[in-house]
Order: C-alpha cells, then sequence, then structure tokens
C-alpha cells in the first residue's frame, strides 16, 4: 500500500529538513545535496509524487521493474531522471542503457564494455557512476577501492560514457554506534578516494551517491552530493521476491 500524495509532501520536506541541518553542521551549501527517491518495489505513482513535488530523479534497483514503472508514469512526470542503483549484469546492459538516465551501479570492466557499446548503438552518451565497495563489505556489489583507478581509467577512455563520480553502500551490521562509526568510514574514504583521482586524472567526478534512510547525515557530513533513500520517503519495502 503506497501512501497519499500530503503524507508523501510531509516526509519529502522531513528529509530536506535533516538534509538543510546536515549541511549546516558541515558548511555546506543545501543545493549542493541531491535528494534521489528511491520507488523500488512501489508502483509507479511513487515516481509521479517525488515530480509532482519538484524532485528531479527517482532510483531504482531493477533494470525490468524500472523500465516497466517508467512506462507508467504521468505524462507530467517525463522530465524525471531514472537512475539505476542496483546491480547490473552484462546481459541486461543494453536494455539499462536505453531506458535508465544514468547507471550508478557500474563495477567491472566487463560492464563497461557492454554499456559502452549499446550507448554507442544507441547514439546516447551515458552518465555512468563507479560503485566502489569503499567499506569492504563482502556482501556488497562494487568494485575493490585497490582497482577503483584501474577502472575509472577504462571507464574515461569509453567514447560513449560519462563518467559522473562514484557510489557506494554502507555496510550494516554490529549495534547502532558501529554502523554509523562504519558508515563514516566508508563515506569517507569513498570522498578521499574521488579527491584523489579527480586530481591525478584532471577530471571532476562532481558526484559522490552515498547515504540513505538511516546514514544520510553521515554521508553529507562526508561529501554525499547525492542522497538515496526509499524506506523514509514511502514506508517500508515489502521482501522483493
Ligand atoms: C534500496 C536502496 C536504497 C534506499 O534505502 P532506504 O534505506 O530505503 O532509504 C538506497 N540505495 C540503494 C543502492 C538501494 O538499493
Amino acid at each position: 500500500m503506497l501512501i497519499d500524495y500530503e503524507e508523501f509532501a510531509r516526509r519529502a520536506a522531513a528529509i530536506r529538513a535533516r538534509i538543510a541541518v546536515a549541511c549546516a553542521a558541515a558548511g555546506r551549501v543545501e543545493s549542493d545535496v541531491e535528494l534521489l527517491a528511491v520507488t523500488k518495489t512501489h508502483p509507479a505513482a511513487a515516481a509521479d509524487w517525488a515530480a509532482r513535488y519538484g524532485l528531479r530523479a527517482v532510483g531504482e534497483n531493477r533494470v525490468q521493474e524500472g523500465v516497466e514503472k517508467r512506462a507508467l508514469t504521468a505524462p507530467a512526470s517525463a522530465h524525471l531522471r531514472w537512475e539505476l542503483i542496483g546491480h547490473l549484469q552484462s546481459n541486461k546492459a543494453r536494455l539499462a542503457a536505453q531506458h535508465f538516465d544514468r547507471v550508478q551501479s557500474v563495477d567491472s570492466e566487463k560492464l563497461l564494455n557492454h554499456l559502452d557499446r549499446a550507448a554507442g548503438e544507441l547514439g546516447k552518451k551515458l552518465p555512468v557512476l563507479l560503485q566502489i565497495n569503499a567499506g569492504q563489505d563482502p556482501a556488497k556489489f562494487g568494485a575493490e577501492t585497490s582497482d577503483a583507478a584501474r577502472l575509472l581509467e577504462v571507464a574515461l577512455a569509453k567514447p560513449h560514457l560519462r563518467v559522473d563520480g562514484f557510489m557506494t553502500i554502507a555496510p550494516l551490521g554490529g549495534t547502532p554506534a558501529e554502523t554509523a562509526a562504519h558508515a563514516t568510514r566508508t563515506f569517507q574514504a569513498l570522498r578521499q578516494l574521488r579527491d584523489d583521482l579527480a586530481a591525478r586524472f584532471g577530471v571532476s567526478l562532481r558526484e559522490l551517491s552515498m547515504g540513505m534512510t538511516g546514514d544520510l547525515e553521515l554521508a553529507v557530513a562526508a561529501g554525499s552530493t547525492l542522497v538515496r533513500v526509499g524506506t523514509a520517503l514511502y514506508g517500508a519495502r515489502e521482501a522483493q521476491p
């Protein structure tokens, strides 16, 4: 069951307020942090509400679900950017390149090859983020930090891809205090990696996609430019099959 639009608007305002407080504490400008509404498992109306509220982007973690949902959104939501935030298999790269405006979960050279070829065939330049397992979480996808420079070098050489920056997911587990400490280390590590690689390769790599419902303040403190929020906007998800 999806909440109604008024409830969505209240929750979105509460998240923007959390972002504003975190920005103020970090001496950052609020407009530098975008809110990405994570609509996975929710119906197309979830994306319509994000658009109606004025958000510019939604995130999905499965290609097929995102493609179908996007086709069901209202004409007034046409300006929304659709971003793939979940693991992508090479055999779905073409579909993803066709229907998503950015892929955040690029974590291998093989995937770069597939996405570049597909984008070329589609005659588009596809924006991507490189997903880095900056928290060294064995349960998470993402390239290892030690492979990031090589992966970036390959990505920057792709004619049909545009590398906007990096994405990471903080590891779960432990007490709340341990989880928070680990999240902060993860986010700071990705920020440092970005700063180092941007300097080394002479590129901007502006986007740092990090922070979710439970840890967005920690991510903003570490330099996040894009927080991906599902639960705090739409409520708890039912388990995905
Ligand atoms: C589901 C998901 C989110 C949203 O998480 P919440 O805790 O519901 O805010 C963010 N990022 C990724 C990669 C996800 O899969």
